[in-house]
């Protein structure tokens, strides 16, 4: 991927592009982003200039066999880290993120805007927690002792470091403090509060920002189109819930609440938190009289309207406050029907 290629976030380009032409590259960057935003994909693109054999214009070629093996995730200096856990997709017994790089690959390359749930999808881990344990650890440091194939940058990858536990990165912690020459550690995390402060405050951090309504909508003309996809489902859940609840319907409501619960993922179940939150946003800046930077899509003009009015002055703050816990709860392992019955008490009496 070259940054000509990356959607939005230019001027995040030029600092990397900077960064590699002045040769003050950092040995550990830590890229943080709102799920989706593109780290990904700016990532690549700097790794790929970096190594490339004839860059211009601040950027690589795309053509010389460096930028070609980077087009295909093939790159044999460049190793990629992710959460992953034992599933149907491999036998191993204690499987790390080689374990599944085929199934990485064939998403990044397709759409390196991917979410997290893209990717538990996409190695069949959708109903575990992904993590980092300390055999990939291992498998990092055995593949950095030995010699860069080619005579660039040797680079680790690492996607969610928030889910490593305190051994990986203990046994890391040496490597990305003194990488060996010419190495270089890019994490990107969702949850920069929760990446080990070791290894954080190692980092040079660089901060992805959110992109504009254009440039999403340019994302998700990438993204495979299935019937019915995450953002529908929430979406008539979310229709439903605040329906039952501004029409005092406490019944309706908690079904929704257990229909919240059976979606078939934590993950799936932290990203309707994630859509629901947004939403409560969306009605607090109408009530807040900014329907301007709300960011309603025009269709849905009516139901935000109705329901900026219906709801109290404090219930939008009060849910996302509520609904953030619940996030944090279903990280723990707690009874995700508990959790969602309890929000949705919550919701309906402090509406
Ligand atoms: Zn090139």
């Amino acid at each position: 991927m070259r940054f000509a290629d990356v959607i939005g976030n230019a001027e995040v380009a030029r600092t990397l592009a900077n960064m590699a032409d002045s040769g003050r590259v950092a040995h550990a960057m830590l890229m943080y982003e709102n799920e989706g935003c593109g780290a990904l994909a700016l990532a690549l693109a700097y790794v790929q200039y970096l190594n490339c054999s004839n860059p211009s214009g601040g950027d690589s070629c795309g053509e010389c066999p460096s930028c070609r093996q980077m087009s295909k995730l093939i790159h044999p200096d460049v190793h990629f880290v992710f959460p992953v856990n034992k599933g149907p997709k491999t036998s191993d017994d204690k499987p790390t993120s080689e374990s599944y790089i085929k199934y990485w690959r064939e998403l990044a390359v397709a759409d390196p805007y991917f979410t997290e749930s893209d990717l538990q999808k996409a190695i069949g881990i959708e109903s575990k927690n992904g993590l980092i344990a300390v055999a990939e650890a291992k498998s990092i440091i055995n593949k950095l002792s030995l010699t860069a194939v080619g005579d660039g940058y040797k680079a680790v990858i690492f996607y969610l470091p928030e889910k490593m536990n305190q051994e990986t990165a203990n046994r890391l912690l040496k490597m990305v403090e003194e990488p060996p020459v010419q190495t270089l550690f890019i994490f990107i995390t969702h949850a920069p509060e929760k990446v080990l402060q070791t290894i954080f405050s190692r980092c040079q951090s660089v901060r992805v920002m959110p992109l504009t309504k254009e440039e999403a909508a340019r994302v998700n003309a990438l993204k495979p189109q299935s019937e019915d996809s995450d953002a529908d489902v929430f979406q008539e859940l979310f229709y439903d819930l605040m329906n039952s609840i501004v029409s005092r319907d406490l019944m309706a409501a908690l079904e929704c609440g257990e229909a919240i619960a059976a979606l078939d993922s934590r993950e799936k179940q932290k990203a309707f938190c994630a859509y629901a939150g947004d939403c409560m946003r969306k009605i607090f800046m109408i009530q807040q009289n900014m329907p301007q930077i709300a960011g309603v899509e025009d269709a849905e003009q009516e139901f935000y309207a109705s329901l900026a009015q219906k709801c109290g002055k404090e219930f939008c703050s009060k849910s996302m406050t509520n609904i953030e816990k619940v996030v944090a709860m279903i990280d723990r392992n707690v009874n995700s029907k508990i959790l969602f019955c309890d929000l949705i008490n919550r919701m309906f009496l402090s509406i």
